[in-house]
């Protein structure tokens, strides 16, 4: 099970504090539920999302008459998989109908695992048979074209390109005839991420969105959001942050697998109100995944 894996370090350090804090048949009570508040709030589920949680946690331990603190744990991942269940459907990738052509966009700042994700995202969709191109969007950053070129190796996938420094708005354009010609089923795209200038960097995400739905009339279909999970609060800032400077569709939420606080992705479910749709879960090819609301909460407790 990928989530289990994935999640270890999280579950690891979440499940030591919980037995520590519910052992030697301890009642619940005030105490009680301030150690629970700190334990949740260390895995960075979020200060707003604890407070709620935790007080239906009360709620449901005085109707339930729960007085040991063992009792009401298993009470505690029924709750959490209803927060995010009531999120299910959005966790889904906007897909066109076969025939169509589907345009992702991706955004994100600098080192959060942006091309790496669009090389995995690639290489499944090439597994499950689609033709799929991606397009060189990030002309700032130097290296940006090549480490795409690289993933396009691994996945066997054909990057569109131009110069380093040359228009990404020109770059679309391109990507996107060439799309068309090619009748591809899906055209990753990269931009680059520059949240210093949030002017520039709006002025540069409306203007590539341009070139896409004149070409495409629906186009993006996705505006993916790449986080690094081990950053915490310096995550969600950055979801503010792009959220003010273009619609964000949805969150690629990656390194799950290399942090302790994999409750990051309540917290931007619940605080920012966008759902969390791919999990990377390690670094190779294959360890990109849907969001699954049910098997992250079995990752986290069980
Ligand atoms: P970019 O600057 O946003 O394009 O970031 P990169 O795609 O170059 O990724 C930065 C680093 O994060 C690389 O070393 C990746 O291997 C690593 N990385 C990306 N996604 C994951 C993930 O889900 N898990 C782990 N453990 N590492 C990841």
């Amino acid at each position: 099970d990928k989530f289990k894996d994935g999640l270890s370090k999280t579950r690891n350090s979440f499940v030591g504090a919980m037995n520590d804090l519910v052992k030697d048949f301890r009642e619940i009570d005030e105490d009680f539920f301030e150690e629970l508040e700190e334990i949740l709030i260390s895995a960075d589920i979020g200060v707003y999302t604890v407070m709620e949680l935790v007080e239906e946690l009360k709620d449901e331990a005085r109707t339930r008459n729960i007085l040991h603190a063992e009792d009401l744990r298993p009470v505690i991942s029924e709750k959490l998989a209803e927060m995010l269940q009531k999120s299910e459907q959005e966790s889904k990738l906007n897909m066109q109908e076969e025939g169509e052509l589907t345009v992702i966009l991706f955004v994100g700042v600098n080192g959060v695992g942006k091309t790496t994700s669009i090389g995995k995202l690639a290489h499944q969709f090439k597994q499950e048979g689609k033709n799929v191109l991606m397009a060189a969007g990030d002309t700032f950053r130097a290296g940006a074209i090549e480490q795409l070129e690289v993933w396009g190796q691994r996945a066997g996938v054909e990057v569109i390109k131009q110069q380093a420094g040359s228009d990404p708005a020109a770059v679309m354009y391109d990507a996107i005839q060439s799309a068309k010609s090619k009748k591809a089923d899906v055209l990753l795209c990269d931009t680059a991420g520059r949240l210093q200038n949030k002017v520039n960097l709006m002025n540069e995400l409306e203007k590539v969105k341009r070139v896409l739905s004149r070409e495409v009339p629906t186009a993006p279909h996705e505006v993916l959001l790449v986080l690094d999970a081990t950053t915490g609060q310096n995550a969600m800032s950055q979801a503010k942050a792009f959220g003010e400077a273009t619609k964000v569709s949805g969150i690629v939420l990656t390194k799950l697998d290399g942090t302790a606080k994999g409750g990051i992705v309540l917290a931007i479910r619940n605080e920012l109100n966008i759902p969390v749709k791919l999990v990377g879960l390690g670094e190779g090819l294959d360890d990109l995944h849907e969001f699954q609301a049910e098997q992250y909460v079995h990752g986290l407790f069980s």
